[in-house]
């Protein structure tokens, strides 16, 4: 029998309970104060047909979602069980780029199909960068009029488009997305990535940037130094009016602020930003950038909401530990370190190896599945205790299409689930493998490829090609520079 993620119990009882192919079987629910963890659900098979106890509604639907993989195991019966199931991370999270290349309301939704099925609940959506702004914002029409649109496409391969590339989601498409998720008991979390990854913003309000020059959105994939000017109450009021929009669509707790990539090249030269580093009796940039965390987090806060920060966001040293969720993504920086062993919620998503744009000669699905994210070298056991979820992130500069995406993700994506669902007490890679080839069948009879079996588990020889492969995209940059040298 093939579950993924696998429940934490499962006891079978010998026999099976039978009913008519082409029907559902007989199955009632309810939600039980004896279950006291969130999420968490028991699922009986007997004669008498299916029986489901949730601690919540989200629990019942888990249930009916381990259901549903029997289902698909099994045609016309039911093997007789018991399964009691709760999560290890209440967190358990995919994200997905759609500002480097654009993907349509059908194919995110195709997206979210596939990781609902394996119980993630969280999808974080990055929808601001350089190479494009992607959503409608009324109060601020040029981030898309202008922000959208980006004059050519250049992320290397050969792929160079010299069209214009111009994409975003209105309103009324963003709230679909959002709604087919809360049926799924899957929260959105929409990402304005600020100070930094702001071209787009600034091409389309160029007063925002420390120099007030006119610039285009990228086209290139990059780290870039024009980054949003702090030092001006417009760039405040800009940013407050985006989260305003953005918290009437996206209802969920979590919103995610940004913070990652932001040189402080521009900040440490500019009159505006330094006068108000001194007012505010600030020792340096990377504590200026700490106050807007504070301060966006705090205006959050006030709408009842959370927000998540990249880890470089917090290496200032003066985030408020009470308003923020850091997200990990930079291997044992000192500053995350401090943050989590400090008993502060944290996200895992560490890019190796669950960034899974990377080929999978550099992330193999061994390697995502077996990756610790409690066990990183550093972190206490307070500090293990304080994640509290993961997450696996898709950068698309170089996923032009829907199906380089689902082979990326998929069956990745599985590793990740059945982590952030078991944790790694449990880890069978060999049984893994066959659960694996099981549902990327179901997945694409759903209209998601996943990746071909060859490629899961890449021999050492093709495992360099594929990597120098990756990293020559960026060779011509200053980027992978800027990448190595920014670890603390
Ligand atoms: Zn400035």
């Amino acid at each position: 029998m093939y579950l993924c993620p696998e429940p934490k119990v499962l006891e079978l009882k010998g026999g099976y309970y039978y009913f008519t192919v082409g029907e559902e079987p007989k199955v009632t629910s309810k939600i039980t104060p004896m279950l006291s963890q969130k999420e968490s659900y028991r699922l009986t098979i007997d004669a008498k047909g299916v029986n489901i106890e949730g601690a919540d509604e989200a629990g019942i639907y888990y249930a009916k979602l381990t259901l549903r993989q029997l289902l698909l195991n099994h045609r016309g019966c039911l093997p007789y069980l018991y399964i009691y199931d709760e999560p290890e991370y209440s967190y358990r999270g995919f994200m997905i780029d759609s500002c480097r290349h654009f993907f349509t309301v059908d194919e995110i939704k195709k997206m979210i199909d596939g990781a609902s099925l394996f119980k993630f609940n969280k999808f974080h959506f990055h929808l601001s960068d350089d190479q494009g702004f992607r959503v409608e914002i009324e109060s601020f029409p040029e981030l898309t009029a202008v922000g959208s649109v980006r004059p050519s496409s250049d992320f290397g391969r050969g792929e160079n488009d010299k069209t214009p590339y111009a994409h975003y989601y209105t309103k009324q498409e963003l709230k679909e997305i959002v709604e087919y998720c809360k049926e799924r008991f899957i929260e959105v979390i929409p990402e304005f990535d600020v100070p930094g990854h702001t071209t787009a913003v600034i091409a389309s309000y160029p007063e925002l940037s420390c120099t007030g020059e006119k610039i285009e959105p990228k086209t290139t994939a990059g780290i870039f130094s024009d980054i949003l000017c702090v030092g001006n109450p417009d760039t405040i009021k800009m940013i407050y009016s985006v989260v305003d929009e953005l918290c009437e669509i996206f209802t969920g707790k979590y919103f995610h602020i940004g913070g990652d990539e932001a040189p402080k090249k521009r900040w440490n030269v500019c009159p505006k930003c330094q006068k108000k580093l001194k007012e505010l009796n600030l020792k340096n940039s990377e504590e200026l950038h700490g106050w807007l965390v504070n301060e966006i987090s705090l205006y959050l806060k006030k709408k009842g909401k959370k927000a998540i920060c990249w880890n470089e966001a917090i290496r200032g040293g003066n985030v408020e530990k009470d308003n923020v969720t850091v997200a990990w993504w930079l291997d044992r920086t000192k500053a995350s370190l401090e943050w989590a062993n400090g008993g502060n919620p944290t996200i895992i998503e560490s890019f190796t190896p669950y960034y899974v744009d990377y080929p999978y000669g550099m992330h193999s699905l061994k390697n995502v599945y077996l990756y610790n994210p409690r066990k990183i070298r550093g972190l206490t056991s307070l500090g293990a205790s304080s994640v509290v979820g993961i997450e696996s992130p898709v950068w698309t500069e170089f996923i032009r299409d829907f199906n380089k995406l689902t082979e990326k993700c998929f069956p990745r994506w599985l590793a990740v689930a059945d982590t952030a669902w078991n944790g790694n007490d449990k880890k069978n890679f060999n049984k893994f493998l066959k659960t694996v080839a099981f549902f990327c069948e179901i997945l694409r009879e759903h209209g998601i490829i996943a990746a071909p079996e060859s490629e899961w588990n890449i021999l050492p020889h093709n495992r360099l090609s594929q990597t120098v492969g990756f990293l020559k995209n960026f060779l011509s940059k200053e980027t992978v520079t800027q990448f190595l040298n920014k670890d603390e």
